[in-house]
C-alpha cells in the first residue's frame, strides 16, 4: 500500500522560488574582476536567473542540453546555477585549473554547447577553441564595457545577452531525477570522469547541508564560500544558504588571498565559511603575520583533504572559531561526514575532543558507510581496523556520465567504491588513512601517510608537508617527508624526525627528509601527491 502522500517533485527551481519569495531581501555581495565589491539581494539574483533562462530558451536550449560555465564564485555565476538548471537544462561546472588536453576532452565528452566564461579565461578557451568544434558559442559573463578583444568566434556579453529579456518565467515542472548539474573528476588517474547530479539529489543534500550538525546554517548566518563554483556546487553552498535564506559573500578571483578573505570576513560579518586546507593555512598565516584576529567566524567547514590537528587547534585557541571537518568528494555531492561533537563526549578531556575532530566526521543521515577487507566483507568500526571505504546514498552517483558501468567503481550490492581508506570508531567517527594509491606499504604492513603529515604539521617550523613512498629494496616501500619550511624558521631533517618519537609508531617514522620550497597542488588545491612522486621518483633512501 502506498502513502496518500504529494508527489511534488524536488527542483532546484522550487529553492530559488523560496529563496526570493522568503528571503529576497537577503544580500549577495561578491567580488568581480570588474567590481571590488558588488551587491544585490536573492530577489535580484533569480529575477536575473529567469532572464538567463529565457534568453537560453532563445538561444535555442533544450532540456537535457548542457551548458558550462567557466568561472570564478560571483553572482553571475550564481545566476547561472539557477537559470540553466531551474530551467531543466545541465550546468557543467568547469575546472579553469585543469590542464587543457583535459579541458578540451571533459567540453567534448559533455558536448557542451555554450560555454558561459570569465573574461579572464578567454584566452584559455581561444587556445583551444579548434579542438572544441562542437561549442556554439560563448557567452562572457561581463558587460560591454568590459568585453575583451577576442579571436572567438561567436562570442557574446552576457549582461547584453539577457538585457532585454522578461524576469518573468515559469519554470518547468519534471521529474526530480532530471539531471541538473555535471562536474568531472579531476582525473589524477586516466580521463576525467563526469558526475551528473540531479535535482533529487541535489535538494536531500542542499537539507542536510543545513543541519545543526553539518553546516548548520539558517537565515542568521553569513556564509563564505571559498570552494569554488566550479568543484562539485561549491559543496552544495548555492542551494543551502538560498534554501535557510543566509547572507552570501563571494570572493571572486580572491580565493587564495589571505588578505582579502581576512578583509572580507570581517567587513561582511561572515559566520560560516567553507574551504580546503590549504586557503586556511594562507588566511592563517596572514593573521599570525599581521596580529589579526578573526572576531566575527563562528565556523568553518574544511575538508577536501584531512585538516591538520595544528589548524583546527589554532582557529580554536587564536581566534575561537570552531572547525568542522567534513570528507566527501565529487561523486558524492560531497558531504558524506561532518564532525560534530556527539552528545555523551562533551565530558571529555580538551585534547580527546581534539582527537575527534581531527577524524574526517561521523556519518550524516543520506550517506551510509562501511568499510571492507579484501574479500568485500565489512570490518568493525573499532576504530583500528582498516580497510577500503565504500558508501551508498540518494546523493551518491551511481555512475559516471556515458560510461555505463565500465568504471568498476561499483559493486554488485551497491555501493560506490570511494578509492579512500579508513577507519571507522566504536562512536561513528570515520577517519580517511589515505587514498588507495597514496598507501605506504612497508614490511606488509600499510603505513597512513595522512597521520604522518597532520602529525608533523603541528611543528611550528613546517608551513606544509606531504609524505610519499619511496621503493625499498627490503621494506617495499619507507616514507619520505617532503617539507615546506614555515617562513623565517630553520630546522633540520632530524630534528622533525625527532619530533615523531612518541606521537607515531616507531616503524612509521620517516627514513628521510626533504626539503623543497613549494609543494605541487591540484586543481583543487591539495598536494599533488602523483607529482611529487614523480619528482623524486629516482630517490635514494638513506636507510
Ligand atoms: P579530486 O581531489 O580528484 O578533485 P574530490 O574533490 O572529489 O576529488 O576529492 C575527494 C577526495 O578528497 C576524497 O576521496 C579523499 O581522498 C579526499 N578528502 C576529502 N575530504 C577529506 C578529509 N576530511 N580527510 C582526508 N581526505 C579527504
Amino acid at each position: 500500500m502506498f502513502g496518500l502522500m504529494m508527489n511534488t517533485p524536488l527542483l532546484i527551481s522550487a529553492i530559488a522560488e523560496h529563496a526570493a519569495r522568503y528571503h529576497g531581501g537577503r544580500e549577495i555581495v561578491s567580488v568581480t574582476a570588474d567590481n571590488p565589491r558588488h551587491r544585490y539581494t536573492y530577489g535580484d539574483c533569480i529575477g536575473r536567473a529567469k532572464k538567463l533562462a529565457n534568453a537560453l530558451n532563445g538561444l535555442g536550449a533544450k532540456r537535457g542540453d548542457r551548458v558550462a560555465t567557466l568561472a570564478w564564485n560571483d553572482y553571475r555565476h550564481l545566476e547561472a546555477y539557477y537559470g540553466i538548471s531551474g530551467a531543466g537544462h545541465v550546468c557543467h561546472t568547469i575546472n579553469p585549473r585543469l590542464f587543457p588536453e583535459q579541458l578540451v576532452f571533459i567540453i567534448n565528452h559533455a558536448e557542451d554547447r555554450w560555454i558561459f566564461t570569465d573574461v579572464m579565461f578567454v584566452p584559455l578557451l581561444e587556445a583551444i577553441a579548434d579542438k572544441i568544434p562542437n561549442v556554439e558559442g560563448f557567452v562572457v559573463m561581463t558587460d560591454e564595457a568590459h568585453m575583451p578583444e577576442t579571436q572567438l568566434s561567436n562570442v557574446m556579453c552576457y549582461e547584453s545577452l539577457i538585457a532585454d529579456e522578461s524576469d518573468e518565467f515559469d519554470w518547468p515542472e519534471f521529474d526530480e531525477q532530471t539531471a541538473s548539474a555535471l562536474c568531472y573528476t579531476s582525473g589524477t588517474t586516466g580521463d576525467p570522469k563526469g558526475v551528473l547530479y540531479d535535482h533529487r539529489s541535489t535538494l536531500l543534500h542542499a537539507y542536510a547541508a543545513v543541519a545543526p550538525d553539518v553546516m548548520s546554517m539558517s537565515s542568521r548566518d553569513v556564509v563564505l564560500p571559498v570552494v569554488p563554483l566550479f568543484h562539485v556546487n561549491s559543496w552544495g553552498s548555492p542551494y543551502a544558504a538560498f534554501m535557510a535564506g543566509a547572507k552570501l559573500v563571494l570572493p571572486g578571483p580572491k580565493m587564495g588571498d589571505g588578505e582579502v578573505l581576512c578583509e572580507l570576513l570581517d567587513s561582511e560579518d561572515v559566520t560560516l565559511s567553507l574551504g580546503v586546507p590549504t586557503v586556511w593555512l594562507a588566511l592563517l598565516q596572514y593573521c599570525e603575520k599581521t596580529g589579526k584576529r578573526l572576531d566575527k567566524l563562528q565556523r568553518t567547514l574544511i575538508g577536501g583533504a584531512a585538516v591538520p590537528r595544528s589548524m583546527i587547534q589554532e582557529f580554536r585557541d587564536k581566534h575561537d572559531v570552531e572547525v568542522r571537518q567534513g570528507w566527501g568528494m565529487t561523486e558524492t555531492s560531497p558531504l558524506g561526514v561532518a564532525s560534530t561533537l556527539k552528545a555523551g563526549l562533551e565530558n571529555r578531556s580538551p585534547d580527546e575532543k581534539l582527537d575527534f575532530a581531527a577524524k574526517a566526521g561521523r556519518g550524516i543521515f543520506g550517506c551510509e558507510l562501511r568499510i571492507v577487507d579484501e574479500e568485500g566483507s565489512a570490518l568493525p568500526w573499532d576504530g583500528e581496523a582498516y580497510g577500503p571505504l565504500q558508501v551508498r546514498g540518494p546523493w551518491v552517483c551511481s555512475d559516471y556520465f556515458k560510461l555505463d558501468g565500465s568504471a568498476g567503481t561499483h559493486t554488485d550490492d551497491g555501493w560506490f567504491d570511494t578509492g579512500d581508506v579508513a577507519t571507522i570508531d566504536p562512536e561513528g567517527y570515520m577517519a580517511i588513512t589515505d587514498r588507495t594509491k597514496d598507501v605506504i606499504k612497508s614490511g606488509g604492513e600499510w603505513i597512513s601517510s595522512i597521520e604522518l603529515e597532520n602529525t608533523i604539521m603541528a611543528h611550528p617550523a613546517v608551513a606544509e608537508a606531504a609524505v610519499i613512498g619511496i621503493a625499498h629494496p627490503k621494506w617495499t616501500e619507507r616514507p619520505l617527508l617532503v617539507v615546506v619550511k614555515a617562513e623565517g624558521q630553520d630546522v633540520t631533517g632530524d630534528e622533525l624526525l625527532a619530533f615523531y618519537e612518541g606521537r607515531v609508531a616507531k616503524w612509521w617514522i620517516p627514513t628521510d627528509v626533504e626539503f623543497v620550497d613549494e609543494l605541487p597542488h591540484t586543481a583543487t588545491g591539495k598536494v599533488k601527491k602523483i607529482e611529487l612522486r614523480r619528482q623524486f621518483k629516482d630517490y635514494q633512501l638513506s636507510g
